[in-house]
């Protein structure tokens, strides 16, 4: 005999729609939602209190410092590229007033 699996184990948390919208969709959803809900450190005081209150807009519940981020999670992989090649300019801006400095 199969073994019955406990209800809305298998969508986990878009178990609430019950039948509905097709089980590829809820599972997206119940992806999303687990990458929304999970456990964010802060990027001003570190603290892992990070919580979404809308769409892309993000709050550390310790600092309350808000700031824009992904629609569901703080930092999107197109942030870390971004934020790469920021600090590659910064690095080389920093080194070409350090030479500038030095001939003065
Ligand atoms: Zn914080």
């Amino acid at each position: 005999m199969a073994e019955h699996k406990a209800k809305g184990r298998k969508t986990r948390s878009a178990g609430r729609f019950g039948t509905r919208y097709g089980v590829k969709n809820r599972k997206l959803v119940a992806d999303i939602e687990e990458k929304m809900h999970a456990d964010y450190a802060c990027g001003k005081c570190g603290a892992i209190k990070m919580k979404r209150i809308a769409t892309g807009i993000w709050k550390c519940t310790k600092c309350e410092v808000s700031f824009t981020g992904g629609s569901y999670v703080p930092q999107t992989p197109a942030h870390l590229t971004v934020m790469r090649a920021v600090n590659v300019e910064k690095a080389a801006t920093a080194k070409a007033t350090e030479s500038l400095a030095s001939k003065v």
